[in-house]
């Protein structure tokens, strides 16, 4: 075949914000805040361009944002990782996954994805000549179901894609659930790629369980996070990577052949930034009050909200509204909602492999209260 992604098209991120622009919708379909970031960030980053951080930085990353990111990672999860070796700055989580997916999966290899799960993971496998495994995360709660994860490994299972917490379903994994990973995996060789973009994000006193806790996981994973989310700049597509030296070694070959370096001045910006802890530390009660706001104004639509841990992703249950549009398939549930309710929303099917419908959508609250309440009017007025 001519093409590389024959399934491939626009991704529905994209789509949706095409139509909520058309219909001047309330956009809380793709993720992104509607607000901008800290204005001292903004500060460092001007002040990085005016003493002429301009040019190329090393390969790896601007040395004091790796330290940085190193002295997070072990004052958060209590793991060494060294910023000489073994962290990477990156364009976004996106450009992270792909880079590690080519570096470290061979053509025929299998990566188990477990499913809903985000969208760019299986074209990154399909691109390194690999299959994807899709396992279904536990219908109804969405929680690992490791009997079905053992059930899908074989020898040629190469890695397996964790997202805690979970887009689009705002699951956070337990520590006890991160120990049954370890100990499925202990006899094989299989890669973790831990996806931990929303790690500041989990709420009701959960703790973000990241591999970096677990020493054995550690030893096999590749960790991915991005400022994007972490710092309310997702346009700026600045990300990291953490991964034993081994690992590291073989993701550098491809970082160095892919963008080689990530922009200067905001690598810079967000090392001082970085050097007070608070804003990260205040993240997961910040987004708490917003979901806590969206949800009760949801207890006055026909919506039913579903458990949400973590994330800013609030998914939502459409099948108490009436017969007609409750039959609605998930992608035209959120057609049907963004022309007539005003609110653009993305259909969870866009995260399944089989596309399967469970009258379930999600709403994105990393928006102003303002915004959000416009939004809830709308709801309230057609749904
Ligand atoms: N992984 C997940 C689970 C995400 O939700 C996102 C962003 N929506 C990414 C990766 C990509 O992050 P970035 O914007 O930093 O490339
Ligand atoms: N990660 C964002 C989301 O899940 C979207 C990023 C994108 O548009 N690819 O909504």
């Amino acid at each position: 075949p001519v093409s590389r992604l024959p399934q491939v098209g626009t991704t529905i991120f994209t789509t949706m914000s095409a139509l909520a622009l058309e219909c001047q919708a309330v956009n809380l379909g793709q993720g992104f805040p509607d607000f901008d970031g800290d204005p001292r960030l903004m500060q460092a980053v001007k002040d990085a361009m005016d003493a002429g951080h301009n040019q190329y930085p090393p390969m790896a990353g601007v040395p004091a944002l790796r330290q940085a990111i190193a002295d997070k990672l072990l004052a958060l999860y209590g793991r060494a990782y060294d910023p000489a070796h073994e962290i990477t700055v990156t364009a976004g989580a996106t450009q992270a996954i792909l880079t590690a997916i080519l570096a470290l999966v061979h053509p025929g290899d299998e990566v188990i994805v477990l499913d809903p799960c985000y969208d760019s993971y299986e074209p990154n496998i399909v691109l390194a000549g690999a299959t994807a495994v899709h396992v279904p995360l536990t219908a109804g709660s969405f929680r690992p179901d490791f009997d079905r994860i053992a059930a899908a490994i074989t020898p040629r299972t190469r890695a397996l894609i964790i997202n805690s917490p979970h887009n689009p379903t705002g699951t956070v994994w337990s520590a006890d659930e991160m120990q049954r990973l370890a100990d499925l995996l202990r006899p094989t060789d299989i890669l973790v790629l831990s996806d931990e973009v929303y790690e500041h994000m989990c709420f009701d006193g959960q703790v973000h369980q990241s591999v970096a806790r677990h020493p054995e996981l550690a030893a096999r994973a590749v960790l991915v996070s991005s400022f994007g989310k972490t710092c309310h700049v997702t346009g700026w597509k600045v990300g990291y990577t953490a991964a034993p030296r081994a690992l590291m070694d073989e993701f550098r070959k491809v970082h160095q052949f892919n963008v080689f370096t990530v922009n200067t001045p905001m690598q810079h910006g967000l090392a001082a930034y970085l050097a007070d802890p608070t804003p990260y530390l205040e993240l997961s009660a910040f987004y708490q009050a917003k979901r806590d706001l969206f949800r009760r104004g949801l207890a006055d639509t026909a919506l039913r909200p579903l458990p949400c841990e973590g994330t800013y992703f609030q998914v939502v249950d459409y099948s108490g509204l009436p017969d007609a549009i409750a039959a609605l398939p998930e992608a035209q549930f959120c057609q049907w909602l963004t022309r007539e309710a005003g609110v653009a929303a993305i259909p969870l099917s866009a995260f399944h492999a089989d596309g399967r419908n469970q009258q379930l959508a999600r709403l994105c609250f990393a928006k102003r209260d303002s915004t959000l309440h416009t939004a809830l009017e709308r709801l309230k007025r057609h749904l």
